[in-house]
């Protein structure tokens, strides 16, 4: 193919993605969001051509000045909501941030404690994932299957045994908080310390959704912008332990960051503007929304995980599906309707059944941002009914599935003027 062609075909598959995922596609996987067309607009400037390394104000390069100026104003509105004024924003993701910590707080052949995987616990925790990778031991704390959380009582006897550096809690499929408070009394009594991994649940902490793990005892807290919290993709660590901040903030660059995407921080100090505005009215809506679609969803005949415990606290809904035909299935067919979510792992699943896993993972975060309240979370269950238990052609229901979405295509939640356009439109 000659250029020309070959850009043709790179700028109409941009173009595909756009109308598809934006446009016509209901999105639920449980780490996206979407950007506000405010903060999508900050993102487009000069900073994502420079470079700033070091700390702000005590940079090595040149031509810093705005840059430093920005990063220390979200640094301080991002730690003014979780109170707390040692806020690093350089972490280019949660695995990065997660990396920094784990660095700092342990030498390679030292061992940390982590919630076990089916508690949620994310790849970067284990060790076939940045524990494994910076030579750090995994221990898992034990699983209690009826609280479907990290065994408090057992955690205690693994804690004192193995006298671990750190403990790593929060993670990627979880529906109910961890026990914080508990944890970080054991640890602490063994000189550790406590790392909550929040880049799930950032977004419904900031809005007051969900315990805030600063206030509980957690040392430190990790997370991306990006998923519950709506803005650029990136990482961010946020510190209660000071001799911690320190450490971590000299190792960041050079150990795991050189240029940081500059262009993030504006976008993501306008995310938070918005979060303060309008961040405890979505995060709320948020929990209520998944709660409502879990409800729908059981009243339906399907299988919905945590049932005893209301199902959910969290933005997300984990369905079993195993007798319906497998995660990896459901997950295709709903595709199939241009409904995405992703195939997961289930706290009863084995670790080999990662190709096929028993269940499906829905976030109720990206479709909340753009209106959607309980009775769309009814339409979504139906949707679902109709594919999965009726088991009616997606080419069909991808009708209603289109229509659907044609009213929920404004960003909410934002600054008031600029709801007035779509994200799909500015990037038209
Ligand atoms: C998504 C996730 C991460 C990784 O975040 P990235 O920003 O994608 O690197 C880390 N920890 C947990 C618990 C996650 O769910």
């Amino acid at each position: 193919m000659r250029a020309k062609e070959l850009l043709e075909s790179v700028i109409s598959i941009i173009n595909e993605q756009n109308s598809w995922r934006l446009g016509r596609a209901i999105n639920m996987i449980a780490s996206e969001n979407v950007m506000s067309p405010l903060a999508l607009k900050a993102y487009m400037s000069d900073f994502m051509f420079r470079y700033a390394e070091g700390k702000p104000f005590k940079r090595y390069y040149q031509g810093t000045r705005y840059i430093d100026e920005l990063e220390v104003m979200t640094e301080k509105v991002i730690g003014a909501q979780l109170g707390t004024s040692m806020v690093e924003l350089r972490p280019t993701s949660g695995t990065l941030a997660n990396a920094a910590v784990f660095r700092v707080l342990a030498e390679p052949g030292d061992a940390a404690v982590i919630a076990p995987v089916q508690a949620g616990a994310h790849v970067s925790h284990t060790r076939f994932g940045t524990l494994g990778a910076l030579g750090i031991q995994q221990v898992d704390l034990p699983y209690d299957a009826d609280n479907m959380n990290v065994d408090v009582d057992g955690a205690r006897k693994v804690i004192m045994q193995t006298r671990p550096k750190f403990a790593v809690l929060g993670g990627s499929v979880y529906l109910f908080p961890h026990p914080v408070e508990e944890i970080a009394a054991m640890v602490h009594e063994v000189g550790g310390k406590l790392v909550y991994d929040a880049a799930h649940v950032f977004g419904l902490i900031y809005g007051k959704a969900w315990p805030n793990p600063l206030e509980r005892g957690a040392d430190v807290m990790t997370a991306s912008t990006h998923k519950t919290f709506p803005g650029p993709q990136g990482g961010l660590i946020a510190f209660r332990d000071e001799p911690l901040y320190k450490a971590v903030g000299k190792t960041i660059f050079p150990w795991f960051v050189s240029n940081h995407h500059l262009h993030r921080i504006p976008a993501t100090l306008i995310t938070a503007l918005e979060m303060n505005e309008y961040g405890e009215e979505y995060a709320n809506q948020i929990v209520r929304n998944s709660k409502k679609l879990a409800e729908e969803l059981a009243a339906r005949g399907f299988t919905v995980v945590g049932e005893k415990l209301g199902y959910t606290r969290s933005h997300q809904v984990l369905v079993y599906v195993r007798d319906l035909g497998g995660g990896a299935w459901a997950a295709k067919t709903l595709e199939d309707a241009d409904i995405i979510v992703n195939k997961n792992l289930m706290p009863m699943d084995p670790p080999e059944a990662v190709k096929d896993p028993s269940g499906i993972r829905i976030g109720t975060q990206e479709v909340t941002r753009l209106g959607m309240k309980e009775g769309e979370m009814e339409v979504i269950a139906e949707l679902f009914y109709r594919l999965l238990i009726k088991r009616e052609e997606p080419e069909k229901v991808r009708k209603d599935v289109n229509e659907f979405k044609k009213d929920f295509m404004k960003v909410k939640y934002s600054i008031e003027e600029d709801r007035l356009i779509t994200v799909l439109d500015l990037l038209r």
